[in-house]
This record gives structure tokens, C-alpha cells and sequence, in this order.
């Protein structure tokens, strides 16, 4: 039977996270657009498409556009609309940072960056292409259990070389909430510019620069009901920044490129949504997360829940499971419906242990039955009693086929690829 659904219901089955009766529990992935974001980005396509930077009419609606959207940003951030530069996402942002401000930085003889091990690939690796390529020398910051950093160990890194700090505001991986706003402190101190990788918050903490003591934050709306390909980085007014993409001059020279009017209109709405239901959105998805995390300890021997027991992000729940690779319980729950991840990355194609579980003092093998799942807006109490029902039947089943792999027992042609 071929399914046929016009665009704003189609849009609202994908919200409602019911797409083929799909439980969606991998909100730290990606998040679906919100309609109402859909609905306020629609008019600039082809309607108000002028370049911003144009003087005719066309081109000043544009603007009026983009420079509404950065001053309501900037409210949401409490700052002031000249410190948002608008870029193409998460990891755009994080490198405009880190190189931004190493570069502007070394000129003055500073080459030494903080920062910690379970940071995100945005800027673990641009950090060490910093370090192998333009001679920057780095200190990871270690970790706990629950992959919290220490402010005291960040004090006592600090050296007279130092250019940047930057820890992350929560992490993708165990939804661990650091101590950003003391770690700010301290590198206000020493003078020392610190930037904040908050692509993980919004929409769950606080995005206040200014109680956050924070010069740099980065943020990617796919990741609060916006659309993909967009973000922001938060500059504080005084901070030197070398900017990594040269052109146009736009964005006050610190990001050249014609602005993506729709995108940067959807993302400003999506944030005011976001921020906006702030305290309803956190209690009710902690209060799922609790059910789903104490259902699932009750019926899966041999399980360990993942980062910080409470300074966390509300809907994250992430568990190393003992005895399997995650890839085998992924299959099992997107058979019955259910679409989450593991913590190990697999761009590579092979799947390898999470960087940030070993990290937190992990062994290799437990890493690898990592699991991560991420409650959103659309999920309801009847989406985790499934969960509770269906994933420890799965273990079960996952648990089972590797022992019998384990003694040689499950014939060649029944072995998955
Ligand atoms: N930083 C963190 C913590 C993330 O979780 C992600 C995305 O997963 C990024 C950066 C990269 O963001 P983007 O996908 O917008 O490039």
C-alpha cells in the first residue's frame, strides 16, 4: 500500500516522532524541525530572498531579517547583537573559536591551549590539527567517572602562554553538564579567553554569556528543532579573532560568505522556543528520563548507567551494557522500532570505542556496549514503558547470540555481516 501525506501532515507525523510508528530517542543526534520554524523560515525563500547586503528594497527586507534574528539571539544569550557572528553550524563554530582565537593568540606569542579529552570531535580534532600543524601545545584536562571536569586542575594548567581555554557545556556522549560558569572564573582571572562548545544545551541549560563567564559559545540549531546547517558563535566584544574564511567581509568581517537568511531566521525562532519553554521542557523530560533509566536498571542484568548521576542534561540517558557490542542492540531496537545510538564512533566504518568513555576510565570493551538515548519533546510516557519492554528482551537475545559466537556454535551461515 503506497502511503500518500501532503507536506504540513507529513511535517507533523515527522514532529510527532511517529514517522512509520518510529520511536525517535536520539534527540542528541539531531532533532526534527518544529513546524512553526518551518512556517517562519517559508517566506524567505522565494519570496524575501534579497542579499542582505543589497541596498534596494529586497536586500534591506533581508537584512532587517538577519539583524532581527541576531538581536533576538543576542536577548536569548543576554548580550549584545554585534557579539553573534552567524555560522554554518556546531563544528564551523567551534573551529572559528579555536583557530580564531589560537591564531590571534600565537601572534602575540601564545601557543598553549586547555582543554579536555571527551570534547567532540569539532574540537579534539582542530585542537590537534593546531597543535601538528602550527607548533600550539595542548593540555587535557582530566576527567572523573562521570566525565566532570575539576576547575581546580584547570587553575593549575593555566601557564603564562596560555591562549584559550575551552570545555565543553555538556556532553553528546553521557550528558554530563561541566562547571562552566566557575571555570569562566578562573580563566577571567588569568585573563585567559574561554570558549564553551554549548551545541548540547540549548533548549535544557541556561545560554546567559554573562553568568556563564564565558568569551566564546557555540551553538547548532539542528540540534533545538532547527534546521541543519546553521549555528552560531557568541564573541565577546574585545576578543581577538583571526578570522579562518576570508571574502566579503560579512558578519563584521569575522565570517565572510552571504548570510543563509531562511536558516538564520528558523534558528533565532527555534531558540526563543527552546529558551522559552526552558522549565517545563527540563522537569518533564527529567521525569521521563527517571522512569526509563529505573525501568531499564530493574530489568537488564549487568548494566551501568554513564555520566554524572545529576549534573546532567534532563532527557539524556546513556548506559555501558556488559557482555555486548552495541552495534547488535542497535539493530535489535530499530527492528522493533526504535532508532538510538551507541557511544562509539564508526565514520571509519568499523565501530571503535568511545573516546570519552575511555576517557572516563573505561576499559575498550566495556565502551563498546555503550548506548545513548535521548528523550525530546515528542516523546511520551507510553514511547519509555515500550523501551522498558522491548530493550531488555533485546539484550537478552544479543547476549545470548554472542556466547554461542563465543564457543563456536552459530554456524557460518547464520553469522550477520
Ligand atoms: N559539538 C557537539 C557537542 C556536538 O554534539 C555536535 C554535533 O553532534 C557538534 C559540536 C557539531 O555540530 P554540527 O553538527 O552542527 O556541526
Amino acid at each position: 500500500m503506497i502511503l500518500v501525506m501532503s507536506p504540513p501532515r507529513l511535517a507533523s507525523a515527522i514532529f510527532d516522532g511517529r514517522m512509520a510508528s518510529m520511536i525517535y530517542l536520539d534527540h542528541s543526534a539531531t532533532t526534527a524541525v518544529d513546524p512553526r520554524v518551518v512556517a517562519v523560515m517559508a517566506p524567505y525563500w522565494s519570496e524575501l530572498y534579497g542579499n542582505p547586503s543589497s541596498l534596494y528594497g529586497l536586500g534591506r527586507k533581508a537584512a532587517a531579517a538577519l539583524e532581527g534574528a541576531r538581536s533576538r539571539v543576542a536577548t536569548l544569550l543576554n548580550c549584545q547583537p554585534g557579539e553573534i557572528v552567524f555560522t554554518s553550524g556546531g563544528t564551523e563554530s567551534d573551529n572559528l573559536a579555536l583557530r580564531g582565537v589560537g591564531m590571534a593568540q600565537a601572534a602575540r606569542g601564545r601557543r598553549h591551549i586547555v582543554t579536555t579529552p571527551i570534547e567532540h570531535h569539532a574540537v579534539l580534532h582542530t585542537v590537534t590539527d593546531l597543535a601538528e600543524r602550527f607548533e600550539f601545545d595542548v593540555t587535557y584536562l582530566p576527567v572523573d567517572r562521570h566525565g566532570l571536569v575539576d576547575p581546580a586542575a584547570v587553575a593549575a594548567s593555566i601557564r603564562s602562554d596560555t591562549a584559550l581555554i575551552s570545555v565543553m557545556a555538556a556532553n553528546n556522549e553521557v550528558g554530563t553538564v561541566e562547571p562552566i560558569a566557575e571555570i569562566g572564573a578562573i580563566a577571567r582571572q588569568h585573563g585567559i579567553p574561554f570558549h564553551t562548545d554549548a551545541v548540547q544545551g540549548a533548549g535544557y541549560l541556561s545560554l546567559d554569556v554573562t553568568s556563564l563567564n564565558v568569551d566564546l559559545l557555540a551553538l547548532s540549531a539542528h540540534k533545538f528543532y532547527g534546521p541543519k546547517g546553521v549555528g552560531l558563535l557568541y564573541i565577546r566584544r574585545g576578543v581577538k579573532l583571526a578570522p579562518i574564511q576570508t571574502g566579503g567581509n560579512q558578519e563584521r568581517g569575522r565570517r565572510s560568505g552571504t548570510e543563509n537568511v531562511p536558516y538564520i531566521v528558523g534558528m533565532a525562532h527555534a531558540l526563543e522556543l527552546a529558551q522559552g519553554g526552558l522549565h517545563s521542557n527540563v522537569n518533564r523530560l527529567f521525569a521521563l528520563r527517571e522512569r526509563l533509566a529505573s525501568g531499564l536498571l530493574a530489568y537488564i542484568p549487568d548494566v551501568e548507567l554513564t555520566g554524572h548521576p545529576v549534573q546532567r542534561l534532563p532527557g539524556h540517558l546513556s548506559l555501558v551494557i556488559h557482555g555486548v557490542e552495541a552495534e547488535g542492540i542497535l539493530i535489535g531496537l530499530d527492528l522493533a522500532g526504535i532508532a538510538a545510538s551507541s557511544g562509539s564512533a564508526c565514520a571509519s566504518g568499523a565501530p571503535s570505542a568511545s573516546h570519552v568513555l575511555k576517557a572516563m576510565g573505561f576499559a575498550s570493551e566495556d565502551a563498546m556496549g555503550a548506548l545513548r538515548l535521548t528523550l525530546g519533546r515528542e516523546n511520551t510516557e507510553a514511547d519509555v514503558e515500550f523501551v522498558i519492554e522491548k530493550l531488555p528482551e533485546i539484550v537478552a537475545r544479543v547476549r545470548a547470540m554472542s556466547q554461542k559466537l563465543e564457543a563456536g556454535e552459530v554456524p557460518r551461515s547464520q553469522r550477520g555481516s
